[in-house]
């Protein structure tokens, strides 16, 4: 019989596509490897993240579901997963997180933080298997460790020391968590393992089954086939194929790129499409040449637009060069910088966030040597400040 080869993907749920894609893709660099829908719910994204070539062990997939009140890992559920680094390259992804705004501490396997959402990371460093990014572990918490242990010892883990397994290359850590987790935004929604092929995937749902571990059918997930267990500590565990792999409906260059559809949704793409949120929220913007070396920034206030603040402009600095970007947040339809949870109170956490995507945004648009100025009113003002 063809052994479990350590973990095949993690997917984990978010509340929000635009800030899971920029976390992912821009702060750690991870390519979008497939852009589809939720099977079972095709309104809603299912977001693919991994290495360039879409590996197994390399796989990290969300569900956003937008606006969903974030959960919290605990029993019941893994826990933190670790992310391999290269040998050596800890301290760039220390300089890496902080340009970036994330907060980290210096943990027992390496860096550990937390995504935009909550959800607990980790980088470690690590040789094996070389290159080709992917997972060195992740914690399985639990609110009793010997179940647990003695399944992964079933499943072939190897014990490196006590609640320190290793499955292929990859490390499964026991941790007794007295708090049961609760699911949401920022929680692992189920971990899988992975087998080589189809046929080993068949053999091990059929000793699944006779073990009595309730394991469903195989399902065919389009990218592999799955099936499924809930483990009696609460953690759902799946069993995927390496194949047919992720390059069956468009080639490894365009990974990522278009929505792809299953078959039984495809003649329903014209509805589907609009419905999903856009992943990059660009600008709109006005922009108006002028001295090269002067330029300002306009920043309307809620509701707003990018013209409402040009007399003022024409009036403080009318030989500037502008850029006067729209809010690209909307509360009932009205533009504005970042969100504010009720009126007069603002989120201060969605603030610096988008500060920093405007100071990217900045970056790109105006001459590093040039002057900038910023006149915000309002909501502006407030962004312009962050
Ligand atoms: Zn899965």
């Amino acid at each position: 019989m063809t052994p479990l080869q350590g973990i095949h993907h993690i997917t984990a749920i978010s509340g929000s596509a635009h800030r899971n894609y920029r976390f992912y893709t821009k702060v750690l660099g991870m390519r979008m490897v497939k852009k589809t829908v939720n099977f079972d719910d095709p309104g809603t994204y299912h977001l693919y993240y991994g290495n360039e070539k879409a590996d197994p062990g390399t796989l990290l997939p969300f569900f956003p579901w937008e606006g969903s009140a974030p959960g919290r890992q605990g029993a019941g559920q893994t826990g933190r997963i670790y992310l391999k680094a290269e040998p050596g390259s800890l301290a760039g992804w220390r300089e890496r997180l902080a340009r970036y705004g994330v907060a980290f501490v210096d943990g027992r396997y390496g860096l550990e933080f937390q995504d935009d959402e909550g959800m607990l990371l980790g980088l470690a460093e690590s040789n094996e298997p070389p290159g080709q990014g992917g997972f060195w572990g992740l914690e399985l918490r639990v609110s009793e460790a010997g179940s647990m242990e003695s399944l992964l010892e079933k499943m072939g883990a190897r014990r490196v020391e006590p609640g320190h397994f290793q499955l292929g290359p990859h490390h499964l850590l026991v941790v007794a968590d007295p708090q049961r987790g609760t699911s949401g935004a920022g929680t692992v929604h189920h971990v899988a393992f992975r087998l080589p092929d189809e046929e080993s995937h068949r053999e091990w749902q059929g000793r699944a089954a006779a073990w009595g571990w309730g394991a469903t059918p195989v399902i065919d997930r389009n990218y592999f086939k799955a099936f499924y267990f809930r483990t009696r500590a609460g953690i759902l565990f799946e069993v995927s194929s390496d194949t047919p792999g992720f390059t069956v409906d468009e080639p490894l260059e365009d990974l990522g790129k278009a929505l792809q559809l299953p078959a039984q949704y495809e003649a329903h793409r014209a509805r589907i499409e609009p419905i999903l949120p856009p992943l990059e929220v660009p600008y709109h913007v006005l922009r108006k040449p002028g001295d090269v070396r002067e330029w300002v920034l306009a920043l309307h206030g809620t509701g707003g637009d990018e013209h409402d603040l040009l007399p003022l402009v024409a009036r403080v600095h009318g030989r500037a060069s502008l850029l006067s970007p729209r809010g690209n947040v909307l509360e009932q339809g009205m533009p504005r910088y970042f969100r504010r949870l009720a009126p007069g109170v603002l989120d201060e956490a969605d603030a610096s966030r988008r500060a920093r995507d405007m100071e990217e945004f900045l970056a790109d648009q105006v001459p590093a040597a040039a002057r900038l100025t910023a006149l915000g009113y309002s909501n502006g003002a407030n962004l312009a400040a962050a």
